[in-house]
């Protein structure tokens, strides 16, 4: 048994196409490509692509990363207003730039060039529960000057309305022995208007080593940025961790972060043998993520692994 493909309960939509096209022979960055835009344009993700939660203003800001564990070469997308599959342009700027990553404006500006669909992002059920946000939370004042108004304070407050909802991952070991990984989100609900989390930043949110393994996180971005989770997990195993005790190494860096924002953040990882572990550090709930193996007709779902930091 050699390939696998591991995601997070949020790749439900997607999972099957990935698993298939594993099968049939694809490489990974091509099968993770296409199950991430499937769960990018499913709008009952509330965490992902379209139908994600918008930031404090009210915008759906969407970041998304993938990397070549042969190359290296990644390409990511942070803070994209707009676009329907910003997977799909993180993929562009791997194959087509010189650079890993663009933001905001920019990124825009390429997917444009790109031909890239555009999409209304915000559904009308975020925008409603949004709006309830802004009557209840945001005060008289501050309605009537909107959007010229401190975020600050208001950005401490927030309240994530999907609770246990995360970014989709998406890790591969493909037939060819080759380890990559995507990933996609509209970040933290209620952000601070061009908040990047971790995910599109390459080693904190994802990173993919062909020779090692592969890792992802979701939750609480800001740890894994500190920490820098993902690379640490995968240079643990260069290093000549198990895949067990490289994520245990991982969650021991958590431990070591004192203030700023500490919540449940969940660690997926495979190597390049073909195992696997999902650890979900500070999980109040059961999380389970979705599994596939070569042989098996369909992925599955497991419950993860839960440890208190
Ligand atoms: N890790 C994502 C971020 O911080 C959010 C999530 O996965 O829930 O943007």
């Amino acid at each position: 048994m050699t390939q696998i493909l591991v995601t997070n309960s949020e790749g439900r939509p997607g999972v099957g196409k990935t698993a298939e096209m594993l099968a049939a022979g694809h490489g990974g960055l091509d099968a993770i490509e296409a199950g991430i835009r499937l769960v990018e344009a499913d709008t009952s993700i509330r965490t992902v692509g379209r139908g994600g939660w918008p930031n404090l203003l009210g915008e759906v800001e969407l970041d998304a990363a993938i990397i070549d564990g042969n190359t290296f070469r990644s390409g990511a997308v942070g803070a994209l207003k707009g676009y329907l599959h910003p997977i799909s342009i993180a993929r562009a700027v791997l194959e087509r730039l010189p650079h890993e990553m663009l933001v905001g404006e920019g990124a825009a500006r390429f997917a444009h060039e790109t031909g890239a669909q555009t999409a209304d992002n915000l559904i009308p059920d975020s925008e409603r529960v949004w709006r309830q946000w802004f009557e209840e939370k945001v005060s008289p004042d501050d309605q009537r000057k909107w959007p010229n108004v401190p975020l600050a304070e208001l950005c401490q407050q927030a309240i994530d309305p999907e609770k246990g909802m995360d970014t989709t991952v998406f890790l591969s070991l493909d037939g060819r022995k080759e380890i990559m990984a995507g990933v996609s989100t509209s970040g933290w609900a209620w952000k601070y208007p061009g908040r990047l989390g971790d995910s599109p930043i390459i080693g904190a949110g994802c990173f993919a080593d062909s020779e090692h393994g592969a890792a992802a996180c979701t939750g609480a971005g800001e740890m894994a940025i500190r920490a820098g989770t993902s690379r640490a997990i995968v240079l643990y195993m260069k290093m000549g961790l198990s895949l067990e005790a490289a994520v245990d190494e991982a969650i021991a860096d958590l431990r070591r972060l004192k203030g700023g924002l500490i919540q449940r953040i969940t660690l997926h990882a495979i190597d390049r043998d073909g195992r696997h572990r999902v650890v979900a550090v500070n999980a109040e709930e059961q999380l389970t993520y979705w599994l596939w193996q070569e042989g098996e007709a369909e992925p599955h779902a497991e419950p993860a692994e839960i440890i208190a930091l």
